[in-house]
């Protein structure tokens, strides 16, 4: 815009002095060319224009636009150029050709002969300029033109010519490629390792050190030292960046020219290279690259130390320092989840993790067995068949104890307590309690499980009870019991999934689901082998009472024939003892008569409970007898006749005795031949009816022979040799152990008096 006016400026001037001349001079031509002003054609990229002296660089050509009048193509005869003294651009103005004569025309601006003449005002002229001499920085040039015969020098500014040397480059041109490259290749390293070395934090590296690869782990020991101080390094090699950068733009200035160019090849050539790809390699191999070129990175360390050390400290100062990543638990575990397909941990590994990591979140409520779903005992429980089958069925090994409510737990009863145990002693469990006296473990219902764990390590006992302070309601606040925790239970909510033992009915203890071998519930019957034995149960002091009875008040039973422990064992004896279930419906059935007159039959009946009702004599006599009284002696027959007559079958009796010895049911009916004639059924002439419930001691022909028999073994001397001698029977079963026996029926009667049930009673009999 300058320009422009400036060069309507000189138009104008250049009319008015054509007008001027003209009127003074009259018509005809003009004494030459009248050169006002001049400008340079184009922008040449070193001229600068921005004063009034022209500039030009030396050794090249220009063209030069001159306002003027008359000017034509012969102009370029009437212009030439004067060489000033140096300092000789002084300011002195003049317009136009002055009085002054032109000193000297220079050779070192040469006006070619070619002129463009648009008008007579203005046209261009081309001009050579001619290489500066050494050592001249620069010349300055005058315009002359000429009058007539003489060259007037031009004494303004604006049209002077200032040649200026040509400014030579510092370094050759493959030296500037090369540091280009290299000013490239740095601009990425710093960049990259500014990415890479900054995102690997202390933590990181820490962590690498210790459970790396062994490459990984070396890189990390070699780059921790220098990370550690993350400000410095991180103000070195920003600093680095930036002063490579600028140094390769002005490289690139001098290697490309100038302007826009410089700035398209810096930019595209520092983004792509020096930002791009160093950032995406180094974002994924940072370590190696950080640890290889840890060289170069420390050098520039202590290149750029005076200007970025103190700004790192002033960092430090202002941000603190720096302690790398810390994870909490959720985001460790929330890390695990979302590296799973990479981290090579299987969903077991993982369920732990997270279950160990929500340790600290969960209270032993969270876990506990609720007190409804507890299997408990009462403290006042006797610890007999039924008790202890029921214990060992739930296959738990601890028991807590209760008295009189499940919330009131007084004690703990451990399943091996009971080892030693007998059921049939019938122990109240407060013996076995109070002899073991385990310590009750309490906790309360907030524990953390990570504390319950801590108490379950300390060799407390594996089952706490969970209760809390209520204190809700009227009435002082009370401990009230909510369920009890075990140490399976914690460990549970560790691995997230369930633990079944050999003895588990239920996976959960929470929701119940029973184990897939539930079905298969054990049975303990097996351990229980008198029950099926004994049709009848009668207490210990009726069957002693009977043998007593039976020995002393009736003959065939004095001991003279069938010795007490015979007897004993024969009243044992599952079918000797029955009973009789009076129907009060139909008075007359036949199973109410125990002898029908005029039926055969081949035993005694003793009657133990319950009345009967005799019928006898052609007159049909009823009376009634109860208890101990006894009919059909006379089926048994004679045991004189059978004590005398010893060659009955000695081999016989000795087997039986064997038997009797094994308590095998079968024996007396198995070994027993048929009985010898003689001794064929008794025909009762009276008939016997029971009038109620009936409990009778029923010993056939047979049984009283077969006794009759092994108590004649019994008391027979037997030699050394004899091959009876090897029967083994067990010390209490021995002849002259009898008193004994009888001893433990009554120690079993007294026992029975603090028994619930009548277990005891089935097994010792
Ligand atoms: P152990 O396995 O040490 O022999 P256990 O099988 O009796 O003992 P744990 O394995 O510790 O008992 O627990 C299994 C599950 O049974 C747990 O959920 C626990 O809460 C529950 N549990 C343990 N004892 C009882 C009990 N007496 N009544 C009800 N649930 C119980
Ligand atoms: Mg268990």
């Amino acid at each position: 815009m300058a320009r422009l006016v400036r060069g309507c400026c000189y138009i104008l001037m250049a009319l008015l002095h054509s007008g001027a001349r003209r009127a003074a001079a009259g018509p005809g031509p003009g004494p030459g060319s009248g050169i006002y002003g001049m400008r340079l054609e184009g922008r040449p990229p070193a001229e600068a224009q921005d004063s009034d002296v022209l500039q030009v660089t030396e050794d090249r050509t220009v063209r030069l636009r001159v306002f003027g009048t008359n000017i034509d193509r012969e102009t370029w005869s009437q212009v030439a150029f004067a060489e000033l003294e140096a300092g000789g651009n002084g300011t002195e103005a003049g317009d136009g050709a002055g009085e002054q004569p032109c000193p000297h025309r220079s050779k070192d601006i040469e006006v070619l002969r070619r002129v463009e003449v648009s008008r007579s005002t203005s046209g261009v002229l081309t001009l050579q300029v001619k290489p500066l001499r050494k050592n001249e920085r620069s010349k300055l040039f005058a315009l002359c033109t000429r009058s007539g015969q003489a060259w007037l020098l031009h004494r303004g500014n604006d049209t002077r010519i200032l040649v200026l040397e040509e400014g030579k480059p510092l370094l050759p041109l493959w030296l500037q490629i090369i540091l280009t490259v290299l000013l490239l290749v740095l601009s990425g390293m710093f960049s990259g390792l500014n990415l890479g070395l900054m995102a690997l934090d202390p933590t990181e590296l820490r962590i690498v050190q210790n459970c790396g690869s062994d490459s990984e782990r070396r890189y990390a020991k070699c780059i921790e030292p220098i990370r550690r101080q993350g400000n410095y390094l991180l103000c070195s090699l920003l600093l680095g960046n930036v002063l490579v950068n600028t140094t390769l733009t002005v490289l690139l200035d001098q290697l490309v020219g100038s302007g826009w160019v410089t700035v398209v090849a810096s930019t595209v050539g520092i983004v792509i290279l020096g930002e791009i790809v160093p950032q995406a390699l180094c974002s994924r191999h940072g370590l190696a690259v950080g640890a290889k070129t840890i060289v170069l990175t420390k050098f520039f360390m202590v290149l750029t130390f005076p200007l970025s050390y103190p700004i790192s400290k002033l960092l430090d100062i202002i941000l603190g320092q720096e302690i790398g990543k810390v994870y909490s638990r959720e985001k460790i575990l929330e890390m695990l989840k979302v590296t799973g397909p990479y981290n090579g941990l299987d969903k077991d590994e993982l369920n732990m993790v997270q279950g160990a990591l929500e340790l600290r979140s969960k209270t032993v409520e969270d876990v506990m067995t609720p007190i409804y779903d507890c299997f408990m005992v009462r403290n006042d429980a006797i610890l007999d068949f039924s008790t202890m089958s029921e214990i060992m069925e739930t296959g738990y090994t601890r028991i807590p104890v209760y008295e009189l409510e499940k919330s009131n737990i007084v004690d703990i009863l451990y399943v091996k307590d009971l080892a030693f145990v007998d059921p049939d002693d019938c122990v109240p469990l407060k013996t076995i309690t109070k002899f073991y006296s385990h310590p009750l473990h309490f906790v309360f219902f907030d524990t953390r499980l990570d504390t319950m764990l801590e108490e379950f390590k300390q060799g407390k006992s594996h089952l706490a009870i969970v209760q809390k302070v209520n204190s809700e309601g009227e009435g002082d606040p009370f401990y009230e019991v909510l369920g009890l925790v075990t140490l399976e239970d914690v460990i549970e909510e560790i691995i997230k999934s369930e633990i079944l033992d050999e003895s588990d009915l239920y996976t959960d203890n929470r929701s119940k689901k029973k184990v897939a071998h539930f079905g298969k519930k054990r049975d303990f019957s097996a351990f229980k082998p008198t029950v099926h034995e004994v049709k009848v149960k009668v207490s210990p002091q009726l069957l002693l009472a009977a043998h007593r009875f039976l020995s002393t008040e009736v003959s065939l039973f004095a001991t003279a024939y069938m010795s007490e422990k015979i007897l004993l064992r024969l009243l044992k004896h599952p079918d000797v003892i029955n009973e009789i279930k009076f129907d009060e419906d139909d008075k007359q059935a036949p199973e109410h008569y125990l002898y029908v007159r005029g039926k055969a039959v081949d035993y005694f009946v003793l009657i133990l409970q319950g009345k009967v009702e005799a019928e006898a004599g052609k007159e049909d006599m009823k009376f009634e007898t109860g208890p101990f009284s006894y009919y059909g002696t006379m089926a048994l027959g004679n045991p004189s006749l059978e004590s005398r007559s010893p060659s009955y079958n000695s081999e016989l009796s000795r087997s039986i005795s064997l038997h009797y010895t094994e308590r095998s049911e079968s024996t007396l009916s198995v070994m027993v031949p048929s009985k010898p004639i003689g001794s064929l059924h008794y025909i009762p002439d009276f008939s016997v009816r029971a009038l109620t419930d009936l409990q009778f001691v029923k010993i056939t022909w047979q049984q009283y022979h077969n006794g009759l028999m092994a108590s004649k073994m019994d008391s027979t001397p037997q030699s050394p040799e004899s091959p009876h001698t090897n029967i083994d029977m067990p010390t209490s079963e021995k002849p002259e152990s009898i008193a004994d026996e009888t001893t433990n029926l009554l120690n079993e009667q007294n026992s029975l008096n603090r028994r619930s049930n009548h277990t005891l009673v089935e097994n010792s009999i």
